[in-house]
């Protein structure tokens, strides 16, 4: 009789938990074709990442200037904690270092950044609020921690700025002052969430991006009397 040793088991399992660069470069460059499909990610707009390991500190991203709607696994690089390309020939996208800080701040394993019609709109119309409340509906619970519609949660609402220095300092601070928030938004410019691995985080994105456009639609309704 042969005997089995359950070697492949493990190896399975070890995968699971930790993915390794070319897997995690396969999943995002399939999430990120799945988003355009969607809106959410027009033209180069965008970026996606996910943690590779955290001691040292390693992140797979999307590297600048990348068509989202065609993004392939040669396109994601692997980066350093200074957001220096380790792997891989190109440059990450100019806004690795926002990755960076949420991943250190919130602990996150993927982290993710649209550019849609409903956040580009909703975080102008609540620029003057600071962000958006979003409680009541059952799409809340897709959130990470979130049991019941009655959930309060707060979208909080950033600045643009083209300094990405500027940038990461205003999304350490929003980090910092809401430590339960899902996501954040730039103003003008789009959607930011994570999760502690990429399904979670591409469920944030679609739960998130669900409810802008319910409540975009909703003011636009109640606008015209409907
Ligand atoms: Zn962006």
């Amino acid at each position: 009789m042969t005997k089995t040793v359950p070697v492949r088991e493990h190896d399975v399992k070890d995968e699971l938990a930790a993915p390794g660069f070319p897997i995690l470069a396969r999943a995002l460059a399939e999430v990120s074709r799945n988003f355009y499909d969607r809106g959410w990610v027009m033209g180069t707009s965008g970026n996606f990442s996910a943690v590779v390991s955290r001691d040292p500190l390693r992140l797979a991203i999307t590297s600048t200037g990348a068509d989202k709607g065609l993004l392939s696994v040669e396109q994601i690089v692997q980066i350093d904690p200074a957001g220096k390309t380790i792997e891989g020939s190109r440059r990450p996208s100019d806004e690795a270092r926002l990755h960076l800080a949420i991943v250190r701040k919130r602990g996150a394993g993927a982290v993710l950044h649209t550019h849609s019609i409903w956040a580009t709109l909703l975080s102008e119309i609540f620029a003057k609020e600071g962000g958006i409340d979003l409680e009541g509906y059952e799409m809340l619970k897709g959130l990470a921690r979130v049991r019941t519609h009655a959930h309060k949660e707060w979208i909080p609402l950033i600045e643009n700025a083209q300094d990405v220095a500027v940038l990461s300092r205003s999304v350490e601070d929003t980090l910092e002052q809401h430590p339960n928030c899902h996501g954040f938004l730039i103003r003008r410019h789009g959607l930011y969430t994570w999760g502690q691995d990429l399904v979670e985080a591409k469920r944030h994105v679609e739960i998130l991006e669900f409810l802008f456009e319910v409540v975009g639609r909703t003011m636009s309704a109640s606008a015209k009397g409907l």
